[in-house]
């Protein structure tokens, strides 16, 4: 490992996501490198700390964690989170001298917050660097390792191949997107195709299924059709077809109805102000307000749309 990898590294934000991330941080650093971490929820620190006793240590605020590290990593739920752990108040990273470390802000938030932390920084501690670095691959992906980052520099960044072995400690695939906040425009994008596919899905599969068809032979027909896609395939929204997806299990495990209209919602503000048109977003964004809203539905896989439409979940009784 090089003279980088034995500068600490600290993580802030230890959630569903963050906390096993930090965790594959904490078991893969070389034993002189130590990990630095803090949440608002003490219990979530002392899980991490009690699983990684000598790796691992737990910090009063963001700006101790900033300090005593210099890479560090945020993983929060939304731009108000992001902007308050960054730049608000004497217990900010931004509290404490910044210069010449790595920020690395994994959250999926609005571009605009974004840019503003970084202006912010840029201007306090230039010789600082803010990237936004938005992950993609759930709870699941983020435990074994497997999540993609689509990061908000260019390839030729002088701190990615610092990064990068960091990186590929959490994630599987890391793809520079081309500069500041286009890593959360792809992000965005992404997971705006992601839901809208998701709903179409389970339209096309309900009006098949209502038609007479049985889902199994839908789900080779899209397969094998110009209708190929990865939901079909690997995320089905009909319960017992695709024995691996979250519809297979309750609409369990997967990515939750709330988080797809946070992003969609996000997405939508990101067309607006990249002036696309969206026809679709309209009704994408209304179907998981209302199904995230569904108590039915709640809490649950945003593949549960299918339930939300009114899809025949028990289709292998009825038949
Ligand atoms: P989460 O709510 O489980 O975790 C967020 C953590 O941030 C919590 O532990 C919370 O206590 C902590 N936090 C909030 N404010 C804080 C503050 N001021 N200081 C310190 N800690 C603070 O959320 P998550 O599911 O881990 O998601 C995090 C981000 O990753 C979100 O932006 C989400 O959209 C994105 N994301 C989530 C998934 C997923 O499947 N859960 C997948 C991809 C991306």
């Amino acid at each position: 490992m090089g003279s980088v990898d034995a500068n600490h590294v600290g993580f802030i934000g230890l959630g569903a996501m963050g906390l096993p991330m930090a965790g594959h941080l904490a078991t893969k650093l070389p034993a002189e490198t130590h990990v630095y971490v803090f949440d608002v929820v003490q219990t979530l620190l002392d899980q991490i700390c009690k699983q990684h006793p000598e790796k691992v240590t737990a910090c009063s605020s963001a700006r101790e964690v900033a300090e005593r590290s210099q890479i560090i990593f945020t993983m929060l739920p939304e731009g108000r989170h992001s902007k308050a752990v960054y730049l608000d108040g004497p217990d900010s990273i931004c509290a404490s001298d910044v210069s010449n470390k790595l920020l690395v802000d994994c959250s999926t938030i609005d571009a605009a917050t974004s840019l503003e932390v970084k202006d912010h920084i840029k201007e306090k501690y230039p010789s600082a660097s803010f990237y936004d670095a938005p992950v993609s691959g759930g709870v699941v992906g983020a435990q074994k390792g497997t999540i993609a980052f689509f990061f908000g520099c260019r390839e030729d960044d002088e701190n990615l191949p610092r990064l990068m072995r960091l990186l590929e400690m959490m994630g599987k695939q890391i793809i520079p997107c081309g500069g500041p906040s286009l890593g959360l425009a792809a992000k965005l994008s992404n997971n705006y195709l992601s839901g809208i596919i998701a709903i179409a899905a389970s339209e096309a599969y309900d009006m098949g299924m209502r038609s007479g068809l049985d889902p199994r032979t839908l789900y080779k027909v899209f397969s094998a059709g110009t209708a190929q896609n990865t939901i079909s395939d690997r995320f089905c929204p009909v319960p017992g077809v695709y024995p691996e997806a979250p519809s297979s299990r309750g609409y369990t495990n997967g990515f939750k109805v709330q988080l797809m209209k946070k992003d969609f919602g996000l997405a939508m503000e990101l067309a607006k102000q990249a002036g696309s048109r969206n026809v679709l977003g309209a009704a994408g964004l209304e179907t998981y307000q209302k199904a995230s809203e569904d108590e039915r539905c709640r809490d649950l896989d945003n593949r549960v749309v299918f339930r939300y439409l009114g899809g025949n979940e028990d289709w292998q009784k009825d038949s």
